[in-house]
């Protein structure tokens, strides 16, 4: 294999979200280059739906002091707090500079942006539902990444695109560039930089049933922790309510923000015994929750693992009446069939395609899926990677979005606040990191940089095992959803821990079929496989030693959130001969004392 090597200041890896709103910025001050393993435009990003959240205040009162303390809540008590204040107070302000660049949001009859309620957003005051997120359609995230590609097109960013990243390279300590894959030719490139910012997503394709894309892989934390560093939190996955029964492709909590209702077998609306005030409206964790003991109290639909997610305009009506709801002029709320196609587009696409279910008139099937990871690659509010519980930083290394932990989620994210974490921290990931470039020298490049990428990935190619990376993938996927899902015992996740060490010593022996160069996803598939395996491992061992209930994290047997041993944060290392190493650091707390959650 031939290597080619490049030099920028600030190398992105990842064209989300996160890394675009990075490029942006470092672009403006360094020479820089993103590297994606997808088409930019294919990031997860583009499959947001629901909104973005800012207190614009534009149908009614909002504040960002209630967007904080909501978020506080949200993330039961687990959140850093200073970090979670600097993204809401900056929320307006990113939400108006993406109006800017022609991000077409919808909009009131004045000409505002327009707004929708979205789980645990209120008004503190009321404690009743606020119109916080900010929408278009149902393609927010859509529509945002179609903004920041189309700015960095027209800012001459400098794109590599299907180059899939393999390796990080640090020098002395810092970080001084990445190893990647160019998947078109099976070629090995380095690109030597000052400042590596990691922005790769998710790893919901541990679980079985996830709304998460094929490429959330986990490919930065593995790599992270491959490097000897630590993640964060990693025991806190979101499941998202409402996935679509058996693919677990999201339905948009902004259903339920137009009015739909969660409904079981014999007819109720549930989400009235388990959390009166916000109702359906909860946040995900107690929702997910309230769902899986309905059904294990046999009230899924006809017995069967779902529920109903009802936005037939008749029963929105009738529950819009039941609870006083209003429109901004203070007329009561109808909807017509016409409004929710209007506003819910993809969604009634997307069940008539996959299901053959119309929601206009039919209730549609679904179940908790797995969304979204709140734990990742420690940072500061900087987006500097830290390297232990002292919070010493890594030279170099940045990381924003999904993959990196703030934290502002804690152990349960708020919808909407994702695509707010990506445009605030993309921003100072980009900032930040052409500002240490500028005053940065570029780290001599070892000769050897290559060389692990280069064998691991001839160690795949070359094994001659029979074990196969679909049986393998297939099997992590349902011990983790089975053992290490909504519910969690200390029994199943030690057998969930055992089974994924004892995958990871099967993986040794796989055999791919396609050994050419060109497009080989095959290859790559099994890369991707070790890097879940790892993720999956560190993510059970950091949530068998939680003993206690938060947020995202429900055992059977800690019922109960414990303040007094476990209000921290966990990090995990994996040392070199295996073994997982879990330290603990606090929490942030500023004004906000941890307080039993009502919703
Ligand atoms: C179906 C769905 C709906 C959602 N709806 C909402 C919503 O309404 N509101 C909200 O706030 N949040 C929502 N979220 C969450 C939010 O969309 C994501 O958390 C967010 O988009 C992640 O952005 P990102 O920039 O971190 O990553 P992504 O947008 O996923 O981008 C990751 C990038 O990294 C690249 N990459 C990955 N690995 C490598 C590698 N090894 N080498 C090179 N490149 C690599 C990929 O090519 C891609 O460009 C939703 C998530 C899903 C799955």
């Amino acid at each position: 294999m031939s290597i080619k090597t490049h030099q920028y200041e600030v190398v992105i890896v990842g064209a989300g979200g996160a890394g675009l709103m990075a490029a942006l910025y470092a672009s403006k001050k360094a020479s820089t280059a993103v590297i994606s393993k997808l088409y930019p435009s294919r990031s997860h990003t583009g499959a947001a739906q629901g909104g973005i959240s800012a207190a614009l205040g534009n149908i009614e009162e909002d504040r960002p002091e209630w967007h904080t303390y909501d978020t506080v809540k949200g993330s039961d008590y687990l959140g850093d707090q200073d970090a979670i204040e600097f993204m809401c107070f900056k929320a307006p302000e990113l939400v108006y500079e993406l109006e800017h660049m022609g991000l077409p949001f919808d909009r009131t009859p004045e000409g505002r942006i327009m707004q929708r309620p979205f789980g645990g957003h209120t008004n503190n005051e009321t404690g009743k539902p606020v119109r916080r997120a900010c929408h278009a359609a149902d393609r927010t995230g859509h529509m945002i990444l179609q903004t920041l590609y189309q700015q960095c097109i027209k800012n001459n960013v400098t794109f590599f695109d299907e180059f899939q990243v393999l390796d990080l390279i640090m020098v002395n300590g810092k970080a001084a560039g990445v190893v990647a894959i160019e998947i078109a030719t099976g070629d090995i490139h380095v690109f030597h930089a000052k400042a590596v910012i990691l922005a790769t997503g998710g790893w919901g394709r541990v679980w079985e049933i996830t709304s998460n894309a094929y490429a959330y892989t986990g490919d930065a934390p593995a790599m992270i922790l491959r490097k000897g560093l630590p993640v964060e939190d990693m025991e806190f996955f979101q499941f998202h309510p409402t996935g679509i029964y058996k693919l677990g492709i999201l339905i948009t909590e902004g259903v339920r923000g137009e009015g739909g209702v969660l409904i079981n077998d014999k007819g109720e609306r549930f989400m009235e015994r388990y959390a009166p005030h916000v109702k359906d409206l909860a946040s995900r964790d107690v929702v997910s929750r309230a769902m899986y003991i309905e059904m294990k109290e046999g009230r899924g639909i006809n017995g069967q693992r779902y529920l109903y997610l009802d936005v037939r305009p008749e029963t929105v009506n009738k529950y819009a009446k039941i609870d006083g709801r209003t429109n901004p002029d203070g007329t009561p709320y109808q909807v017509t069939a016409e409004d929710i196609l209007r506003k819910l587009p993809d969604i009634i696409d997307f069940c008539k395609t996959y299901l053959g279910v119309d929601p206009v008139k039919e209730p549609m099937p679904v179940q908790p899926t797995a969304h979204y990871a709140m734990g990742g690659i420690p940072t500061n509010i900087k987006t500097e990677v830290l390297a232990d519980e002292k919070n010493t930083v890594v030279p170099g290394l940045y990381a924003a979005g999904e993959n990196a932990c703030v934290s502002v989620h804690g152990a349960n994210r708020l919808g909407t606040n994702s695509l707010l974490d990506l445009v605030v921290f993309g921003k100072e990931a980009g900032i930040h990191a052409a500002e240490y470039a500028a005053g940065a020298q570029f780290e001599p490049l070892p000769d050897d940089a290559a060389d692990y990428a280069r064998s691991q990935l001839d160690a795949i190619l070359n094994s001659k095992g029979n074990e196969r990376v679909a049986d393998i993938a297939k099997e992590m996927k349902h011990e983790m959803m089975d053992k290490v899902g909504v519910f969690r015992t200390e029994e199943g996740m030690q057998e969930a821990l055992d089974k994924i060490r004892e995958l990871k010593e099967r993986f040794k022996h796989i055999h791919i079929d396609d050994h050419g160069k060109v497009f080989n996803t095959d290859l790559l598939t099994a890369w991707e496989l070790s890097n879940l395996l790892d993720v999956a491992e560190i993510t059970t061992a950091s949530a068998l030693a939680r003993k206690e209930s938060r947020g995202a994290h429900s055992r059977d047997d800690y019922p109960k959130r414990d303040d007094q041993n476990w209000l921290k944060h966990t990090l995990a290392w994996r040392r070199e001969n295996g073994e997982i190493e879990l330290r603990y650091k606090p929490v942030v707390i500023t004004k906000y004392q941890p307080k039993e959650r009502v919703y």
